[in-house]
C-alpha cells in the first residue's frame, strides 16, 4: 500500500510517497513559491538524480497537479498510475480541542478545521486548501487528517490551562495546545524501542530543536505538558520567535514604541529569537559560524540563551515527571548541532545523564550519545513526521 503525505505551507508544499509495506520513501519533494514568481518543484528519489520542474503555480491545486504529475511521469516518476496511490495523509497544524487523534476526512471535519482558523491563521487555512485540492483531483482516495496538536491532547488541566480568568477558556478555547505532536511521538516511541523498554514505564524528555522548537515530557507514552502554547509562539527561543516574555511587555512596547497589535505581533514572531539576539540570522550554521570563528558576542549570546532555556525546560519536566529515564534530541539543530546538544546536557549531570562529546559528534542519524553507564540515556533520533502520518492514515482507512 502507498500512501502520499502532503504538508501544505501557505506558498510551500512539503511530500512524501511512502512504501506502507515496508515503511520507506519511495519519493520526496518540496514545491516552493506557489502563487508567486518562481515556483519550482523539487522531486528527491534514492538514487537518482533531483527532479526540477519550475514553471509558474497560480495556486495550491496547480502545485499538486504537477505533484501528480512528477510521480506518474514517464522518466522521472516512481509510479505508473496514481491508482497506486491508496490514500493521502495530511498534516492539519490546529485541530482544537476535538480531535485528540487522527480522523477520515469528511464534511465535519473539514467544517471543524474550518473553526480552528482562527486558532491557526498561518497555518490551518493553507492545510485546508491542500485537503481540497486533493479532494478535487483525486475524488475517490480517502484522506486522513493528522493533528499537530492531537499528542499533547492527554495534557492534564493543570498542565493546560493558563492563570487567566476561566471564561476565557470557556469562551475562547485559550488554553495551551502545544505543536510538533508527531514529531514528538515518533521519536519517543523510537527511543523507547532503543532502550528496549515498554514506553508505559519510561519518562522521556523529547527535544525538537528546529526553526521552531518545542520541547514534551512524554510520561508513559503520553505528552503530560509541552513547552509550545496557545500558538508556537510559546516556550523557547526559537529562530525567529521570542518563546516566554513577561506579557507586560506587550502593552510597553505598544505604548513607548507606538506599535500597533499587528507590529508586536510581527516582532515577537518574525524579529526575535536567535535571529533578534544575535541580530545576524535565524540560521543556526550562519549564527555558529560567527561565534565559533569570529567571536561575535551577541552570535555566542544567542546560542547561550537557546541552549539555557532549553536546559531550564528539561530540568522542570523531569520535576513534574519525578525524573527522567532518556532525553532525545530531533530536528535541525537537534539532529545537527553537536555544540548545542552539549551546551545543553552540559551541567545536567546531577540528573544523572553524561555526554559522551566524542559519540555526540554526529548529524542527523540513530546513536545514543550519552557515556556507557550513564544512569539517563541520550539519544540523537531524526524526527520523521510523515511517516507518522501515514501510519495514522493507514490505520483509520483499514478499519
Ligand atoms: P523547521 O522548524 O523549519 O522544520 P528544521 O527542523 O528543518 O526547521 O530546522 C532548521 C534549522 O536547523 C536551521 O535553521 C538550522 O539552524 C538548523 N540546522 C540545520 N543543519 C544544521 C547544522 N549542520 N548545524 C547546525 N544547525 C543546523
Amino acid at each position: 500500500m502507498k500512501v502520499l503525505v502532503i504538508n501544505c505551507g501557505s506558498s510551500s508544499l512539503k511530500y512524501q510517497l511512502i512504501d506502507m509495506n515496508t515503511e520507506e520513501s519511495i519519493a520526496q519533494g518540496l514545491v516552493e513559491r506557489i502563487g508567486i514568481e518562481g515556483s519550482v518543484l523539487t522531486q528527491k528519489v534514492e538514487g537518482r538524480e533531483k527532479y526540477i520542474i519550475k514553471q509558474p503555480m497560480k495556486d495550491h491545486k496547480v502545485a499538486i497537479q504537477l505533484v501528480l504529475g512528477a510521480l506518474v511521469d514517464k522518466e522521472n516518476g516512481v509510479i505508473s498510475s496514481m491508482d497506486e496511490i491508496s490514500a493521502v495523509g495530511h498534516r492539519v497544524v490546529h485541530g482544537g480541542e476535538k480531535f485528540k487523534s487522527s480522523v477520515v476526512i469528511n464534511e465535519e471535519v473539514k467544517e471543524y478545521i474550518r473553526e480552528c482558523f482562527k486558532l491557526a491563521p498561518l497555518h490551518n487555512p493553507a492545510n485546508m486548501i491542500g485537503i481540497e485540492a486533493c479532494e478535487e483531483l483525486m475524488p475517490n482516495v480517502p484522506m486522513v487528517a493528522v493533528f499537530d496538536n492531537a499528542f499533547h491532547s492527554t495534557m492534564p488541566e493543570k498542565a493546560y490551562l493558563y492563570a487567566l480568568p476561566y471564561e476565557l477558556y470557556t469562551k475562547h478555547g485559550i488554553r495551551k495546545y502545544g505543536f510538533h505532536g508527531t514529531s514528538h511521538k515518533y521519536v519517543s516511541q523510537k527511543a523507547a524501542e532503543l532502550l528496549g523498554k515498554d514506553i508505559k514505564d519510561l519518562k522521556i524528555i523529547t527535544c525538537h530543536l528546529g526553526n521552531g522548537s518545542s520541547v514534551t515530557a512524554v510520561k508513559g507514552g503520553v505528552s503530560i505538558d509541552t513547552s509550545m502554547g496557545f500558538t508556537p509562539l510559546e516556550g523557547l527561543a526559537m529562530g525567529t520567535r521570542s518563546g516566554n516574555i513577561d506579557p507586560a511587555i506587550i502593552p510597553f512596547l505598544m505604548k513607548e514604541e507606538g506599535l500597533t497589535i499587528e507590529e508586536v505581533d510581527n516582532l515577537l514572531n518574525k524579529k526575535s529569537g536567535v535571529l533578534g539576539i544575535s541580530g545576524i540570522s535565524s540560521d543556526f550554521r550562519d549564527i555558529e559560524d560567527a561565534a565559533f570563528k569570529e567571536g561575535v558576542h551577541r552570535a555566542q549570546l544567542a546560542l547561550d540563551i537557546f541552549e539555557y532555556k532549553v536546559k531550564a525546560t528539561i530540568g522542570a519536566y523531569a520535576a513534574i515527571m519525578g525524573g527522567v529515564d532518556a532525553i532525545v534530541f530531533t530536528a535541525g539543530v537537534g539532529e545537527n548541532g553537536p555544540e548545542s546538544r552539549e551546551g545543553i546536557l552540559k551541567g545536567l549531570e546531577f540528573l544523572g545523564v553524561e555526554i559522551d562529546t566524542e559519540k555526540n559528534k554526529v548529524r542527523g542519524k540513530v546513536r545514543e550519545i550519552s557515556k556507557e553507564g550513564s544512569k539517563v540515556k541520550a539519544f540523537v533520533i531524526p524526527t520523521n513526521e510523515e511517516l507518522v502520518i501515514a501510519r495514522d492514515t493507514v490505520e483509520l482507512i483499514s478499519k
